[in-house]
C-alpha cells in the first residue's frame, strides 16, 4: 500500500503556524506524504484557532469547507486550540469529523492516522512522535523568515483572554534548544527568525534562566548567518530598561517594538488586569524613540471591552494621534466563556463594537500612511520574501511578516538582503529601487 497523502490547513497565530510546521515534520518522518490539494488527499486536517468568536467561526467554516472538498472515502482530523478547548463540542457538533486531537494529544497523531488509513508500515523504524515534535530540526518552508516559539502558555491574568485556558501555564524552552532550532532554521534558508510566545518578554521566568529574554537575545547573537531577529508580543509589564537596551544594542534584533498595550483608558486597563494608561504608554513610546529614533512601533488594542464608553474610545483615538505608532491591530472584544470579563456588566452591542473598531482603524491607517509617505527618499535594508506577479516583495526592520505592509522592489530574489531607496508609498505598502 502506498503511503497515504495528507492535507493541512493552518489558522490562527504564529504559534499555531509553528505547531503546524512541527506536525508536518513529524508526519513526514512517519512516512506520510503531502497532497497538492484537499481534493486529492486521503486525510484532510484543520489546525484550528479558538482565540475569539470570529476565530472559532472561521475554524468551523474551514472544517466544513474541507469536508465538502475531500474526496469520497477520505478522512478528516481537527487539531489546534479549538480541539484543545472545545474537543467534545466539536465532536458532537461535527460527527463527520473522524478525529479531534487537542494540543496535548499530538503524540497520538501518527497512530490515529495509521488506524484511520489502515496503513501500518511495520518495516519502517519510526522515532517516538514526541521526540520529533520536540526536535529542533525545522524543515525548509521556502520563505526566508520563520517563527521560533520560545515558550508555550501564559501566567498573566488578563480578564478577556482565554489563552491560558487553552495553552496552560507558561513553559519556557531551554536556551540551548532554542539556539539549536535557530541554527537549523538558518541552515534551512531562513535569514530572519521571529521569536514568538504568548508572553515573550516573560521568557525564562519558569525555568532557571534568570536573565530572561535579554540573556536569550545575547545567547542567540552567535548563530552564524542569522541576519535578523524580530520579537513579537511584548507585554508592557515586562518591558524594562535592560530589555530595551539589549534590543537596541544588538546587531541582530530588529528595531521593531510590538507592544500589546490593549487600550489607553486607565479604568478599562484595570478592568482588563493590564498595566499602564495613556500617559505611561506615551512615556514608553518616547523612551523607545529616544533609545532608537528609527524604531518601528506596533501595538494591539481591544475594542468594545465591557463598560467601554464613547469618551474612552476618544481617549484611545487621542492616544493614537499622539503616539503615532507605525502599525496597530484592533481586535473586537469577544466574551470568552470562562473568562472574568465575560461575566462583567456593560457588554457593548456587537454593532457598536464594530463601529468603534472601524473608526479607530481609520485613525491609525491615516497615521501609518503619513509615516510611510515620510519615508520617501530614505534608504533602508530589505529582506526579499517572495516574488508576486513578477515583483520582488520584502520587508525592512519596520515590517513584521504577514501583519504589516510590504516593500515592492525593482529587482531581486527571495532571500536577498538589498539596500534600497524608497520611491513611493501606496496605502500601507512602500515602493523602492535598489540603491
Ligand atoms: S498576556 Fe496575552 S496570552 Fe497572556 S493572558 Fe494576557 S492577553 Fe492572554
Amino acid at each position: 500500500m502506498a503511503a497515504p497523502s495528507l492535507w493541512l490547513t493552518t489558522l490562527g497565530c504564529a504559534k499555531n503556524q509553528v505547531d503546524s510546521e512541527k506536525v508536518t515534520a513529524m508526519l513526514s518522518e512517519a512516512g506520510y506524504v503531502w497532497a497538492d490539494s484537499p481534493e486529492t488527499a486521503d486525510v484532510v486536517m484543520t489546525n484550528t484557532c479558538a482565540f475569539i468568536e470570529e476565530a472559532r467561526a472561521e475554524s468551523v467554516e474551514t472544517i466544513l469547507d474541507l469536508e465538502d472538498r475531500k474526496r469520497d472515502g477520505a478522512h478528516s482530523i481537527v487539531i489546534g486550540c479549538m480541539a484543545q478547548r472545545f474537543g467534545t463540542e466539536v465532536s458532537d457538533a461535527l460527527p463527520e469529523v473522524d478525529a479531534v486531537l487537542g494540543l496535548d494529544r499530538y503524540g497520538d497523531l501518527v497512530s490515529t492516522l495509521d488506524n484511520l488509513t489502515r496503513w501500518h508500515p511495520v518495516e519502517m523504524k519510526r522515532r517516538p512522535a514526541m521526540d520529533i515534535l520536540h526536535a529542533t530540526g525545522r524543515p525548509a518552508t521556502g520563505l526566508p523568515y520563520g517563527y521560533l516559539k520560545v515558550a508555550e502558555g501564559c501566567n498573566k491574568p488578563c480578564t478577556f483572554c482565554a489563552i491560558p485556558l487553552i495553552r496552560g501555564k507558561q513553559r519556557s524552552r531551554r536556551p540551548t534548544e532554542i539556539r539549536e532550532e535557530a541554527r537549523s532554521m538558518v541552515d534551512a534558508g531562513v535569514g530572519e527568525v521571529v521569536l514568538v510566545a504568548q508572553d515573550l518578554a516573560a521568557y525564562g521566568r519558569d525555568i532557571d534562566a534568570p536573565g530572561g529574554l535579554p540573556d536569550l537575545l545575547t545567547f542567540l547573537d552567535d548563530v552564524e548567518e542569522l541576519a535578523r531577529l524580530r520579537l513579537l508580543y511584548l507585554h508592557p509589564r515586562e518591558i524594562n530598561d535592560r530589555l530595551l537596551e539589549t534590543m537596541v544594542s544588538s546587531k541582530l534584533v530588529a528595531d521593531y517594538f510590538d507592544l500589546s498595550l490593549q487600550h489607553a483608558s486607565q479604568p478599562l486597563l484595570r478592568a482588563m488586569k493590564r498595566p499602564g494608561d495613556g500617559v505611561r504608554h506615551l512615556a514608553l513610546v518616547d523612551k523607545i524613540r529616544d533609545l532608537s529614533p528609527d524604531a518601528a512601533l506596533r501595538s494591539s488594542f481591544i475594542v468594545g471591552f465591557p463598560g467601554e464608553t464613547d469618551s474612552q474610545v476618544d481617549e484611545l483615538a487621542d492616544f493614537l494621534e499622539q503616539a503615532r505608532l507605525d502599525w496597530a491591530g484592533f481586535f473586537p472584544y469577544s466574551a470568552e466563556p470562562g473568562t472574568p470579563a465575560a461575566e462583567m456588566d456593560g457588554q457593548v452591542p456587537r454593532e457598536e463594537v464594530m463601529t468603534r473598531l472601524r473608526h479607530l482603524s481609520a485613525v491609525q491607517e491615516e497615521i501609518t500612511m503619513e509615516k510611510n509617505a515620510g519615508l520617501i527618499g530614505a534608504s533602508d535594508t530589505v529582506l526579499i520574501d517572495q516574488v508576486e506577479d513578477g515583483t520582488p516583495v520584502g520587508r525592512s526592520h519596520r515590517q513584521a511578516p504577514e501583519i504589516d505592509g510590504v516593500v515592492r522592489i525593482d529587482a531581486g530574489s527571495p532571500g536577498d538582503w538589498v539596500a534600497v531607496q524608497y520611491t513611493g508609498a501606496y496605502g500601507l505598502d512602500m515602493e523602492a529601487v535598489r540603491a
